[in-house]
């Protein structure tokens, strides 16, 4: 099981939060599990719900965080939160279930944290726990819920992101050259959403390795080798290529959507791109930032690009429709792309610094609203 280092808990934050961080231990289960609501200034927190055996109380509360930032960036009626239930996710079907449904009854009286899927748990874990309490977002179609892997809503974001950019970094979506690492959930659909809008796909990596061609990915033929279970590298088309070689792949937009700290000092000078839009959590480092902006490479961050799941995930809770998501993702994430980039322009400073005062600033303001701050 992960465990804390700290003795402390209330050494743990700022001003902003957490407003709560609760235990959860059911012995008869195996049950343990952490949640941490960070600021509900907004309304009841939104957050995943990761089942890893490996994730701290204090990366739970950097996850929480980076949740209300992107929740406050977007203007939602929703906090930041996070939940860990410590677990292998690849436990048998039944034992998971039981975990997951165990986990529901004792966030019960968590009104203000609302759960959604993560790492390790998906849409059917997420009708579970709905059935148990009544709360739970990214549910399955068929009791309301909007799939938005399934759509693509993060991958549609990552795609607007993208068009609101270009011109900051002097392109057109017309003939831009797009290298994606990652083709999970939000690399294929970014890709896909992107070669609608005119941009070619030339590379692209998995976990399986990569594949690049400067004259185009056939994104249907790499989508039919994931449904068969295979890497990209197994495309014929192209030239297949070391996974840490795609960061020099010579492109116009190099979009991360696999891991954290994809992009970092050793290697971003290798970046041979002009705009960077973060798919991925945390797939750059601060160093790497700042190395971005002092080179010129416009970079939009992940809280402002990614965003596009948790709008979808705040409409299906209130009730709205996919239509309705895509509309409201449209105007979030687009919205913020372009005021990160004008505000970062004036101030001449890397985009990621302007997004976090631009989510900071709104989050005071709700926070001003609120009785208790
Ligand atoms: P996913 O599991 O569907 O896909 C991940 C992809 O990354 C897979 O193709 C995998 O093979 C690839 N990958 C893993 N390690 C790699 C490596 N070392 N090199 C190259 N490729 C590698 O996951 P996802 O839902 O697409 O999420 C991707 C990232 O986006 C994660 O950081 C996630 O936290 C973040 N994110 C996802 C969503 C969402 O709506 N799904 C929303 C916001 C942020």
């Amino acid at each position: 099981m992960a465990t804390d280092s700290f003795t402390d808990p209330f050494a743990l934050g700022d001003e902003i939060g957490p407003s709560k961080i609760v235990y959860i231990r059911t012995p008869s289960v195996g049950l343990r599990a952490v949640v941490v609501i960070d600021n509900v200034a907004a309304g009841p927190a939104i957050g995943g719900t990761r089942m890893a055996p490996d994730v701290s109380a204090r990366e739970c509360f950097r996850l929480a965080r980076a949740m209300t930032l992107k929740n406050a960036a977007c203007g939602l009626r929703h906090g930041g939160a996070k939940s860990v239930i410590f677990a292998d996710p690849t436990m048998p079907r039944p034992d998971k279930e039981q975990l997951i449904r165990a986990f529901a009854t004792a966030i019960a009286p968590l009104a203000d944290y609302i759960p959604g899927p993560d790492m390790g748990t998906d849409e059917t874990a997420m009708g579970w726990i709905h059935d148990e309490i009544g709360r739970a977002v990214g549910l399955p179609a068929e009791i309301g819920g909007i799939p938005l892997d399934v759509i693509g809503a993060t991958g549609f974001g990552v795609a607007i992101s993208a068009e609101v950019a270009a011109p900051f970094a002097g392109l057109s979506l017309k003939g831009a050259r797009v290298v994606v690492q990652g083709f999970g959930a939000v690399g294929e659909h970014a890709a896909r959403f992107l070669e609608k809008r005119g941009a070619r796909l030339v590379g692209v990596a998995d976990i399986g390795g990569a594949v690049v061609n400067p004259d185009g990915l056939d994104i249907e033929a790499l989508a039919q080798l994931k449904r068969l279970g295979k890497s990209v590298a197994a495309y014929r088309g192209g030239r297949v290529i070391a996974n840490e070689a795609l960061i020099a792949t010579p492109c116009d937009i190099w979009i991360p959507a696999a891991r954290p700290d994809a992009i970092r000092a050793d290697n971003v000078e290798r970046l041979d791109c002009r705009l960077v839009v973060q798919g991925a959590n945390v797939p750059a480092t601060r160093d790497a930032e700042g190395i971005m902006f002092q080179r010129g490479i416009v970079s939009v961050p992940d809280f402002i690009a990614n965003a596009g799941g948790v709008v979808s995930a705040a409409v299906e809770y209130s009730g709205g429709a996919r239509a309705t998501a895509f509309a409201m993702i449209e105007e979030k994430v687009g919205g913020n792309t372009r005021l990160t980039l004008e505000r970062a322009r004036a101030m001449s400073v890397p985009p990621v610094e302007a997004a976090s005062q631009l989510a900071i600033d709104r989050l005071r303001k709700m926070m001003e609203l609120r009785r208790w701050r």
